[in-house]
């Protein structure tokens, strides 16, 4: 069974927990992200844009293996600092259910 994460991209505010999160729970550098947040401008009318916030789980993430394996916390550590509570964290059923509720779900698998 392969686990992951889904993400609600249409509740993602950009906030960036996540990646600080990971970067604490690893203890990565600025420059280094398991989960990296890329911001989606697209041109808009009435002088307005549209902005999407797309969090990508990188090569790096090992979905946080220590921490859910029965330590203080049974979640990634980006899941629960999520602010936008948009991440879902599981095996691959429960997170294609999770999906079906979610408006603009964004699967990682590993
Ligand atoms: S699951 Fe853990 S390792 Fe993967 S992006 Fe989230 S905090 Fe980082
Ligand atoms: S913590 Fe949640 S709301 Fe904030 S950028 Fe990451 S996925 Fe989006």
């Amino acid at each position: 069974m392969r686990y992951g994460l889904a993400i609600d991209i249409e509740y993602c505010t950009g906030c960036n927990s996540c990646n600080i999160a990971c970067k604490q729970e690893h203890g990565y550098d600025a420059g280094t992200f398991g989960m990296k947040v890329t911001e989606l401008i697209y041109p808009g009318v009435a002088e307005k844009v549209q902005i999407d916030f797309l969090p990508f789980a990188t090569t790096r993430c090992n979905l946080c293996a220590e921490r859910v394996s029965g330590g203080e916390d049974t979640l990634p550590s980006c899941v629960r600092h999520c602010q936008g509570k948009c991440m879902a964290y599981g095996d691959e059923n429960a997170l294609f259910e999770a999906a079906k509720k979610m408006k603009r779900p964004v699967m990682y698998l590993k």
